[in-house]
């Protein structure tokens, strides 16, 4: 089907390979890394993402759920795939059939797969060392580790945790996980000397430099050049990474509007001049956030124009009054860099109070994606 409208996702896999590489730099010489491709790998298209990392070298990616895993299986991925946010205990064929490692949160969960597990499987166990959303109780780590030693289906290939805040990586929470497990993963090193992997640092404690040492970093947002951390809006240049997407579309219509007219629904923005007024085909339909309405802005010719009026569904106005020649067609991009300028997540996130995780995986599927390789 041709591309009718010219609105779409651009994903440069040089910059990904870049951004690999460049993280690979920061591990210690034993670990590696664990590439999170969850949410569709943050909205960049998960199976193109997979392919590219694997022939970097990745040999371990993390999915949220089974569904995720199952797909990168059907798509040809042969690495080991995580299950980092939990399966129920129906699963368990579907899991081994594919190779997919679980992560189990609960000695109840272990429990249930001792008793309907037919051959091994390796999963990972999470531990709950202050984060409060899913794992066992650290306090009761090594006692579980002793019980699920005993169930002779279960090979416990890891050993997790994960963080709350670590892009505050001297705060007192921070530093009380980062013990927690640390003690974990002495005690547990010598009881069960085949336990393979302990992870716990994810994007922004790799960055922030939370060293742990440990042999797995599961790394997420700052593989797509995004920062973990919306109070560092330097971090991604300072550490050499480079955004992965960018959102772009073209000028699909061009009036001139006279002064004091309204543009889009209700009233919230009224022409304080006569203004020429630049549509585009795209919307919060696309996961272009209503939130930015009246607040953000886009490039067109290497310079910012300012969203005006309330984003429609599939529609935004845009203020190219002071941006003259301009004709339909021409570029516009929402999010990446055009000439000297540049919008990035972290940018539409502060327009839209949330965080670039959010903004990314907030793409809708009307928007195709084009790979750049
Ligand atoms: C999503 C996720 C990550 C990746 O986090 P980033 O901040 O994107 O690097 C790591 N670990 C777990 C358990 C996750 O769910």
């Amino acid at each position: 089907m041709p591309i009718l409208r010219p609105t779409y996702l651009e994903i440069d896999l040089k910059a990904i390979r870049h951004n690999y590489a460049v993280l690979k730099t920061k591990l210690k010489s034993q670990s590696e890394i664990l590439s999170v491709v969850k949410a569709n790998a943050y909205g960049h298209g998960d199976v193109e993402i997979c392919k590219t990392l694997e022939k970097e070298g990745c040999s371990y990616f993390g999915v949220a759920t089974i569904e995720e895993g199952l797909k990168l299986r059907q798509q040809g991925i042969k690495s080991k795939i995580l299950i980092l946010s939990g399966c129920g205990t129906k699963y368990l064929n579907v899991l081994s059939e594919n190779k997919l490692t679980p992560v189990i949160s609960s000695l109840y969960l272990a429990r249930h797969f001792h008793e309907n597990l037919k051959k091994k499987m390796s999963v990972h166990i999470k531990i709950d060392t202050g984060m409060g959303r899913l794992g066992i109780h650290a306090e009761k780590a090594i006692q579980a580790f002793e019980e699920i030693s005993t169930f002779k289906n279960i090979e416990v290939e890891g050993v997790m945790s994960h963080f709350g805040q670590s892009e505050l990586p001297k705060s007192e929470r921070t530093l009380s996980q980062k013990k927690k497990f640390q003690e974990i993963v002495k005690v547990a090193s010598k009881r069960f000397p085949h336990i393979k992997y302990y992870h716990m640092a994810n994007s922004a404690a790799l960055l922030y430099d939370l060293k742990m040492n440990l042999d797995l970093v599961r790394v997420g947002i700052a593989l797509y050049g995004c920062s973990p951390d919306l109070s560092s809006p330097n971090l991604m240049k300072k550490m050499n990474l480079k955004p992965v997407l960018q959102l772009k579309t073209a000028i699909w219509s061009l009036k001139k509007m006279p002064r004091d007219s309204y543009i889009s629904y209700g009233e919230s923005f009224k022409t304080k001049r006569e203004t020429m007024i630049a549509t585009i085909p795209l919307g919060y339909a696309d996961g272009f956030k209503r939130a930015y309405s009246n607040k953000g802005c886009v490039l067109v010719r290497g310079q910012k124009a300012p969203l005006v009026g309330a984003i429609c569904m599939d529609l935004s106005m845009i203020d190219v009054t002071d941006i003259p020649g301009l004709c339909v067609g021409d570029e516009v991009v929402c999010l990446g860099s055009q000439g000297p300028s540049e919008i990035t997540a972290s940018d539409l996130a502060q327009w839209a109070g949330t965080i670039s995780y959010e903004i990314v995986t907030s793409f809708t599927s009307r928007l195709p994606i084009r790979y750049k390789s």
